[in-house]
């Protein structure tokens, strides 16, 4: 339903360039990179905030590159939120209503629906700066979604809120998805945030995308190198390093370690507890291996340990 095709824009020294992306109706998907790869600017683009040095983008078929932001049916929450200051939350909530004239009742019915969804209907008579950051967060989303927009865009809408409460707004922004229906674009630079929450996740890269796909797909059969390490800790080596034939490289994760028994033995350089596993440093053959083993495990620094890597979780990258 959104399609994005040969878009291009240049800034001094930086160029997005999205050669072919289809993002399907009603899904949740994650633009996932480095800081500086161009998540914003592809967001921007999308919203109408910036226009395309070339390429279109067509939303349900229809062209939209040269629509201004109010014809574009999209919602948009920045990472700051940008509440306006001296109105109510009401106001807040019904300035999209208020500029496309809607008469004064049927507004006032969508903002307290919109607020009884997001559960701030107590909120609506107070100002932002009487509210708390996660509630300044859902008045920003009641904002966008108030004219029920086809496509809501959030830009690190959770960077702003303590990480105790992130992984319950987390919960609360799939769920709201899945309830409304909508297609939502989801900017972070968090990786554990886009695999809980993308059906899709989209990986950007100095302006490129590298590869797109499910969580599950892209975490344990990444065709890129880079995704394979963005998303997670890794293990990348030379074939030759574990004895294994091809002149590649080969990637796996660290809890696809076996440790206790197996074809190799090496030195556990450093031990990193972490609540409900431990990171083991092993070092073999000149490299590090990281090792995910259960907190349990008795071993400390210095041990000479035996391992081994699950053959059918190893994947090969061309050097
Ligand atoms: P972050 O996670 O740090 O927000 P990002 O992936 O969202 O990064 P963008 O904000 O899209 O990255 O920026 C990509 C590049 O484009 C950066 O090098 C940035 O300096 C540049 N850039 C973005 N907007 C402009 C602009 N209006 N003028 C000039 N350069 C810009």
């Amino acid at each position: 339903m959104l399609l994005l095709k040969d878009l291009k824009k240049s800034f001094r020294g930086f160029t997005l360039y999205v050669e072919g992306l289809e993002i399907p109706d009603n899904s949740y998907v994650v633009l996932l990179g480095p800081s500086g790869s161009g998540k914003t600017t592809l967001l921007r683009l999308v919203a109408g905030l910036e226009t395309p040095d070339a390429g279109a983008i067509y939303i349900d078929g229809r062209d939209v590159t040269k629509s201004p932001v109010w014809q574009r049916d999209v919602g948009i929450v920045f990472q700051n939120y940008a509440l306006y200051p001296h109105l109510t939350v009401f106001d807040n909530i019904a300035m999209p209503l208020k500029n496309r004239k809607l008469p004064r009742e049927r507004i006032a019915k969508r903002v307290r629906h919109i607020a009884e969804i997001l559960d701030i209907q107590d909120q609506l008579e107070k100002y932002p700066h009487q509210l708390s950051g996660g509630q300044q967060q859902r008045v920003a989303l009641a904002r966008a979604l108030v004219k029920e927009p086809r496509v809501l865009l959030l830009d690190e809408p959770l960077s702003n809120i303590d990480a105790r409460l992130r992984l319950e707004v987390r919960g609360f922004l799939k769920s709201l998805q899945r309830r409304l229906g909508t297609t939502v674009i989801h900017v972070t630079h968090d990786q554990e945030e886009a695999m809980a929450l993308g059906d899709l996740l989209v990986v950007i890269n100095n302006g490129r995308i590298e590869e797109v796909g499910p969580p599950s797909q892209l975490y344990s059969r990444p065709r890129s190198l880079f995704v394979f390490n963005f998303l997670g800790l890794s293990n990348v080596l030379p074939a030759s390093r574990l004895g294994l034939g091809g002149n590649e490289h080969i990637g796996f994760r660290p809890e696809d370690v076996v440790v206790g028994e197996g074809r190799y033995t090496g030195n556990v350089a450093r031990v990193e507890y972490l609540g409900p596993y431990k990171v083991l440093e092993i070092v073999f053959n000149d490299v590090v291996i990281k090792a995910r083993v259960s907190p349990h495990l008795a071993v400390d620094e210095g041990a000479v340990v035996r391992f081994d890597v699950e053959k059918d979780k190893i994947l090969r990258f061309p050097s």
